[in-house]
């Protein structure tokens, strides 16, 4: 008998929850409680300038309302910074990150080509192998300089539970952030942390994070610790074929409550339109246990089309 999974739910609080939100982690929630697994939710509330006071009671208010529940105590990323630091001391020890002096701008401006849609761009490894110490990279900085990885190897690759194969060249995800100038941990690093002393086995989330997967495997293995299972689900997005926005109206949790739209009427619409039901009807996460399966996921994006009807 396989080992029962262990999952996550990690939002991070950096303002309302959404409609795409909504739909990855009921995903995450239906993959995980189908088998009997183990549940955990994790504030991600690293972000300090993008983290909002009082998102984290309103995200787990509302998490609650649409009957996503989870098990153990809530962990909280701001409340785990020792271990972000140990881990990193193990990194440096290893020589597997360098001080980097660069500022955002610098970086957009060196920068071959962007990256991604989401804007990010290739580091052109100015800072590689350029400082003895992380004393002289503040120096030259004029501010305490971060840390960034650097990739040994030429490709990542690995079998995501929904996307299949994948191969990345390390060369376009570039060598990244893992602790900011501030001494704050970086997403990169803190979930990796958080996931392996969590005892997470399985990650599910939207595919927006699959090129992240291959950086975070990078970091597993530079710290010796398992891999979790990945499975990136596609996004929800407007009629244009682009990624939910402010420009296809609200979406948020909170205008749909103040327009009495009912946790049911959300949770059916997102099975059916996402091909887990076959007729349009009000549920709630529970009552879609007994026939889930991921596979019945529609691989392309799902569309909202302004209501829950269609
Ligand atoms: N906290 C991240 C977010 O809300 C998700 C992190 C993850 O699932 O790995 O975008």
């Amino acid at each position: 008998m396989p080992k029962p999974p262990i999952g996550r739910l990690a939002p991070s609080p950096t303002g309302v929850i959404h409609l795409g939100n909504i739909r990855s982690f009921l995903l995450a929630w239906l993959d995980i409680r189908s088998r009997n697994g183990t549940l955990l939710l994790r504030v991600e509330d690293l972000d300090s300038p993008r983290v909002k006071k009082g998102s984290a009671a309103q995200l787990i208010a509302d998490l609650e309302w649409l009957g996503l529940d989870y098990d153990s105590e809530i962990v909280f990323q701001s409340q785990r910074s020792t271990l972000y630091e140990e881990a990193l001391q193990k990194l440096i020890g290893q020589g597997n990150v360098y001080p980097c002096a660069c500022s955002r701008r610098e970086i957009e401006l060196a920068a071959s080509a962007p990256h991604a849609e989401d804007g990010s761009t290739v580091y052109p490894l100015t800072c590689y192998q350029r400082f003895s110490s992380y004393g002289e990279a503040s120096e030259c900085a004029g501010r305490p300089a971060c840390w960034r990885f650097h990739f040994e190897q030429s490709n990542i690759r690995f079998t995501d539970g929904f996307c299949g194969d994948k191969d990345f060249e390390t060369k376009s995800l570039s060598d990244f952030i893992v602790s900011k100038n501030n001494g704050e941990a970086a997403y990169q690093l803190a979930v990796v942390v958080d996931d392996a002393a969590q005892g997470v086995t399985e990650v599910l989330r939207g595919d927006d994070l699959l090129d992240s997967a291959a950086r975070q495997i990078a970091i597993y293995q530079a710290l010796g610790v398992d891999v979790p299972t990945f499975k990136h689900v596609p996004l929800v997005a407007g009629e244009d074929g682009k990624r939910l926005a402010k420009r296809h109206g609200d979406t948020s949790l909170n205008h749909f409550k103040q327009h009495n739209v009912s946790p049911q009427k959300i949770i059916g619409w997102l099975a059916y339109a996402s091909g887990l039901t076959r007729d349009l009807h009000e549920c709630l996460p529970q009552q879609l246990l007994g026939d889930f399966d991921l596979k019945k996921l529609d691989a392309k994006p799902l569309v909202w089309r302004g209501d829950f009807t269609t």
